[in-house]
């Protein structure tokens, strides 16, 4: 886990439109999963492509392991950062590709436990059988749940310190979901997560801080024990 920091951040997507962001501030531990909820337009995906750095704040600052993200090159602040989302992106190429895309030095080793832990091969029944003719086949025709296994073994193998997930089972059946929701539970061991969610089913995962967002404001924070 790594330590977050969001100081009085502010952003405005377009003039004359109120803030998407408005001085928003909360900190996270190490090992702190908090989750955020907010109804659409609240400044949940704002929030996200900040601490991605996509877009920089107009007033405020980020601290990620108490480096100001600014400060960081892009490339060691991807390092720091898993992000999964709705819909996994899943590239032309095998599957062995797919999940070693963040992670191209891995080694065999690292492959296998990224696999193991995510249980991804356990969930791609349609595909021949042995580990290895199941990694060369190609990506397309995963389902959504299938594809969202790819996307936790790439970061069970990133192993990055941060994991920023928006809405990552909205587009999964219930059943699928509570799947989703126990392989995402082991990943967040020990790592530090911000979660964005609609889903009521979306708690019981370890979450140790609750914010809500409002209007580009953090209007309840929650800490669980
Ligand atoms: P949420 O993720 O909670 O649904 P968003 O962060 O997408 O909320 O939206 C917050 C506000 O910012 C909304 O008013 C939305 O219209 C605006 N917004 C979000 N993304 C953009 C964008 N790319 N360009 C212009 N306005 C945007
Ligand atoms: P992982 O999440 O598995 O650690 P990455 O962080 O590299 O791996 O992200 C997986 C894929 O999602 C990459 O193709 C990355 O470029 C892409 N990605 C990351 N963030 C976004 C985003 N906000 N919008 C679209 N694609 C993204």
């Amino acid at each position: 886990g790594i330590t977050l920091d969001v100081q009085g951040v502010s952003y405005r997507w377009v003039e004359n439109r109120p803030l998407a962001l408005d001085n928003v501030s909360f900190h996270l531990d190490a090992g702190d999963v908090a989750l955020l909820t907010g109804s659409s337009g609240a400044g949940k995906s704002t929030l996200i492509e900040m601490l991605l750095g996509f877009i920089r704040p107009s007033q405020g600052k980020v601290l990620l392991g108490g480096i100001d993200l600014q400060d960081m090159r892009p490339a060691d602040v991807t390092r720091q950062i898993s992000w999964i989302g709705q819909k996994p992106v899943i590239f032309a190429g095998t599957l062995r590709d797919n999940i070693l895309f963040a992670s191209p030095d891995a080694s065999e080793e690292q492959l296998q436990a990224a696999l193991e832990a995510s249980s991804v091969m356990a969930y791609l029944p349609h595909l021949p059988d042995g580990l290895d003719t199941k990694l060369g086949e190609g990506g397309f025709g995963l389902s959504g749940g299938q594809a969202q296994r790819i996307a936790i073994a790439r970061a069970f193998l990133k192993d990055a310190p941060l994991l920023i997930m928006d809405e990552p089972t909205a587009h999964l059946d219930p059943a699928t979901e509570q799947e989703i929701l126990v392989s995402l539970r082991d990943l967040l061991k020990g790592r530090t997560a911000l979660i964005s969610t609609h889903s009521s089913q979306f708690h019981k995962i370890g979450e140790t801080k609750r914010l809500v967002i409002k209007k580009g404001q953090i209007t309840a924070e929650e800490v669980l024990s």
